[in-house]
C-alpha cells in the first residue's frame, strides 16, 4: 500500500513561498510610492515583457478578455464584421468579438492538437470577415504559418490568443508575434500569473499600441481630452510590480512544466488515455494538460476518489452555451468541439508539483478501467 498523497488540480504555494520575500518588497515599493495606476511599474514591466517577447510595444490591460477586445476594436473591428475563432476555447475568445458588436464564426479544432483546424478556415471566409483569433490552446502554439497565408491571402487581420501560452515558441519563436497584435491574460491561475487580474497586448505596430492603450485609457490621447469612446482597463501598479517579479522566473515556470509533461507521457501506459499530441515544429507549455477518456465523468470520479484535483477544458462548448442561443446554433453543428468537450479531461499540472505526486497521478491512471 501506497502512503496517503492527495495531490490538487492546481497550487500557487510552492511559487508563493519562494517569490514571498520579492513579492513583500514589491508591495512596501508600490504603497510608498502612494502611486497605484499609470506609473513606472507598469512602464518597467510592460518593457520587460515586450522584450521578452521580442517585440516593440506592450500595452497592459485590466485582464485578457479587455487585450482581446481592445486589439480588435484599435484595428477597427465593429458591428456586422465577422472574425474567426476556435469552436474549442475559453469563452472569452468569442466574447471580445461580441462585445465590439461582430459576430463570432467558429472554425473547428484538429482532434490532435487541439488548436483551429488550418484546412477549415477558407471555407469560413466570407465578404464580411475581418480577422482571425488563433488561440494558442492548452499552451501549444497553433500551425501559424498555414494562418498567416490564409490571412494575408483574404487580408485578414490576425490576433492571437496567447492567454495559455505565454513564451511558447513556433518553429522557435514566441506566440505573440507571429499577428497583428498577441493577447496575454495574467490571471493568477495562467503559466504567468498575477495576484489578481491583468493582462496585455503586445505588437511591434506603434500605431495599434498607442491606439489599445488609449482605447484604454478612456480613449484619452492626453489627461480629459477624449479621442475615442474608450473604457477603463489599464494594468495598475501593483499588479505590474508583482508581475516584474515573477516574469524572470516564467522559462524556468514553464520548464518545470514541460519536465512534468513529459512524466505524463512517458507513464501513462492506460489504452483508454489519449495523450496528448505535441508537434514538433511547436514549444508546449503546458498551461493545462489534457487528456481525453471516452469514459471521461468515470475518470474523473475515480480521480477525486483517489483526492487527485481534476477540470474540464470546457466542458461545454460555446455554441452550446446559453448566452449564445441568439448565433442559433445546435448540438451536431461542431461535431469535434463536442466530442471534445465530453472526453477532455485535465490533470494536475502546475510549478511545484512533486515527482512522488505525478507518479501517484500515474498510477492511479494506470489504474482504471
Ligand atoms: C483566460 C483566458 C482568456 C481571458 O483572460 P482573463 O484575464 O480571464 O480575462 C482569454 N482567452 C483564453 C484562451 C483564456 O484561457
Amino acid at each position: 500500500m501506497e502512503k496517503k498523497i492527495s495531490v490538487p488540480f492546481v497550487s500557487f504555494m510552492p511559487i508563493e513561498k519562494e517569490l514571498a520575500k520579492s513579492m513583500r518588497l514589491a508591495f512596501d515599493r508600490v504603497y510608498a510610492s502612494s502611486w497605484y495606476i499609470g506609473g513606472k511599474e507598469d512602464e518597467n514591466f510592460e518593457k520587460a515583457f515586450a522584450e521578452y517577447c521580442s517585440v516593440r510595444f506592450c500595452v497592459g490591460t485590466g485582464n485578457g478578455l479587455d487585450a482581446l477586445m481592445l486589439s480588435l476594436k484599435a484595428l477597427g473591428i465593429k458591428a456586422g464584421d465577422e472574425v474567426l475563432v476556435p469552436s474549442n476555447t475559453f469563452i472569452a475568445t468569442a466574447l471580445a468579438v461580441t462585445y465590439v458588436g461582430a459576430i463570432p464564426v467558429f472554425v473547428e479544432p484538429d482532434i490532435h492538437t487541439y488548436n483551429i483546424d488550418t484546412k477549415k478556415i477558407e471555407e469560413k471566409i466570407t465578404k464580411r470577415t475581418k480577422a482571425i483569433i488563433p488561440v494558442h490552446l492548452y499552451g501549444q502554439p497553433c500551425d501559424m504559418d498555414s494562418i498567416l497565408e490564409i490571412a494575408q491571402k483574404y487580408s485578414i487581420y490576425v490576433v492571437e490568443d496567447c492567454a495559455q501560452a505565454h513564451g511558447a515558441k513556433y518553429k522557435g519563436k514566441k506566440v505573440g508575434t507571429f499577428g497583428d497584435v498577441g493577447c496575454f491574460s495574467f490571471y493568477p491561475g495562467k503559466n504567468l500569473g498575477a495576484l489578481g487580474d491583468a493582462g496585455a497586448v503586445v505588437t511591434s505596430n506603434k500605431k495599434v499600441a498607442d491606439k489599445i492603450r488609449s482605447l484604454g485609457n478612456y480613449g484619452s490621447d492626453y489627461k480629459y481630452h477624449h479621442i475615442y469612446l474608450g473604457s477603463n482597463s489599464r494594468l495598475d501598479e501593483m499588479q505590474a510590480a508583482f508581475l516584474s517579479v515573477k516574469l524572470p522566473h516564467l522559462n524556468r515556470m514553464n520548464a518545470e512544466r514541460q519536465r512534468i509533461a513529459k512524466m505524463y507521457l512517458e507513464r501513462i501506459k492506460n489504452p483508454q488515455i489519449i495523450l496528448p499530441y505535441i508537434c514538433p515544429e511547436s514549444e508546449h507549455v503546458w498551461h493545462i494538460f489534457g487528456v481525453r477518456c471516452n469514459k471521461r465523468d468515470k475518470l474523473e470520479a475515480f480521480l477525486r476518489k483517489n483526492d487527485i484535483g481534476t477540470n474540464k477544458h470546457y466542458a461545454i462548448p460555446i455554441h452550446l452555451q446559453e448566452c449564445y442561443k441568439g448565433l442559433n446554433l445546435k448540438y451536431g453543428d461542431f461535431p469535434i468541439a463536442e466530442e471534445i468537450s465530453k472526453t477532455e479531461l485535465s490533470l494536475p499540472m502546475y510549478y511545484g508539483i512533486t515527482e512522488e505526486q505525478v507518479q501517484y497521478v500515474v498510477d492511479i491512471i494506470n489504474r482504471f478501467d
